[in-house]
């Protein structure tokens, strides 16, 4: 398990013989370009390799003719301390989703400590804890964005300015804990967003024992900023339900692995129709009673492009620049200034599809030849995916 908390700076990093390069922006999904230079573990120029200033590199990657993607964000995580879940009781959960493309990942509520406090002042130590631990530790290289408290009644808008200069800048998903009903989920959702932290609030049914349901006309009036997992977290609401969400409300349309995957479609298909496409960011939910998921953004890019017909390239989009907009992350998008978190991908080997591209819209999943954060190579061929063709080597 490769896990440090002092990282080595990247140097200049020249990635070279891109065959197809994904942006991540929504407006321009494909650039036409073949290399990307890297400062440090920053993006500092993308176009021809002809054109631009590639000596004296530290590192040489030659891609291949093969695909470069932004690192896949998982809007939608569980995590709780180091690279451990409880919830299955299983190590190193982090650094496996990392072979599966995933560089950034969102906490929507460290919800499975076993013993989790519930008290504002316990809520509020354990969100803090969760923030410095992730931001201190990164499995596999993973960046987690942690520290997502769950609102209970009772706290004040005292309590969230706290949170905020203290380096909080999440809720976790709003339902989970005793504030249930809309107008008290309106009123701390606002004080969050005054004081520069986020909200996604839980959509649908309960999850697990314990949790309850929160229907379409609580996340209306709550007004958090993510309509987390839209396809129910597993159950979901009824399709009618969904699409007038996507309709009424103007706020991210969450789609994850451990939902309906019927009404995935559906919700991806009703933010196509309203032109909306830049609203949709995906996750997993990961880790859940149906486990932990480290193909588990892939097989949504693959469920997505194939069964509801979108544009792969698109998907992916849906998958890293989307979500890093909405987040306010610097990465997700292949970009001058953007952190250089990287996804290779080929065509698995024996798919259908000729190209990666329509390997994936026919269903079948990527095969990943190397992992790149902060212009650092954190894993070559994936052990998860199936085998990718091609892979890129490292030149020097
Ligand atoms: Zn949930």
């Amino acid at each position: 398990m490769a896990t440090t908390t002092i990282e080595e700076a990247s140097g200049k990093v020249v990635i070279k013989n891109i065959g197809l390069l994904l942006s991540g922006d929504i407006d321009q999904p494909i650039l036409q370009a073949d290399t990307i230079v890297v400062m440090d573990g920053i993006i500092s120029a993308v176009g021809r390799f002809k054109d631009l200033d590639t000596e004296g590199a530290k590192t040489t990657i030659d891609v291949r003719q093969t695909c470069v993607a932004p690192g896949l964000i998982d809007s939608h995580v569980h995590p709780v301390f180091g690279d451990w879940t409880p919830r299955q009781n299983q190590l190193g959960w982090i650094d496996s989703t990392m072979h599966g493309g995933v560089t950034t990942m969102v906490s929507a509520g460290e919800v499975h400590l076993p013993g989790r406090p519930k008290d504002i002042v316990g809520l509020k130590a354990l969100a803090i804890t969760a923030q410095r631990a992730f931001s201190n530790f990164r499995p596999g290289g993973v960046k987690v964005i942690a520290g997502a408290p769950i609102i209970e009644k009772g706290m004040t808008e005292h309590d969230f300015a706290e949170l905020a200069s203290a380096g909080v800048t999440l809720l976790g998903e709003v339902g989970l804990g005793s504030v249930k009903a809309g107008y008290e989920a309106k009123e701390m959702v606002a004080w969050a967003r005054k004081h520069g932290i986020q909200s996604t609030i839980h959509t649908g049914g309960p999850s697990i024992p314990g949790s309850g349901l929160i229907d379409k006309d609580v996340v209306l009036e709550a007004d958090a900023d993510v309509i987390g997992h839209i396809n129910g977290g597993h159950t979901s609401l009824s399709e009618a339900h969904v699409c007038e969400l996507c309709e009424k409300s103007s706020r991210a349309i969450e789609i994850v692995h451990n939902g309906n995957e019927r009404v995935a479609i559906a919700a991806a298909k009703a933010a196509l129709e309203l032109k909306c496409p830049h609203r949709v960011i995906l996750g997993t939910d990961g880790p859940a009673g149906s486990g932990v998921q480290p193909l588990g953004m892939l097989r949504m890019v693959a469920l997505l492009s194939s069964l509801a017909n979108i544009p792969a390239e698109m998907v992916f989009c849906f998958a890293t620049g989307n979500t890093a907009r909405i987040r306010q992350l610097n990465c997700g998008l292949i970009e001058v200034g953007r952190a250089a978190d990287f996804v290779f991908m080929d065509r698995a080997q024996h798919t259908a599809g000729k190209t990666l591209l329509e390997s994936v819209q026919l269903g079948d999943i990527p095969g990943i030849g190397m992992v790149m954060i902060d212009g650092l190579v954190r894993c070559m061929r994936s052990r998860n995916t199936p085998p990718a063709t091609e892979v890129p080597v490292v030149v020097h």
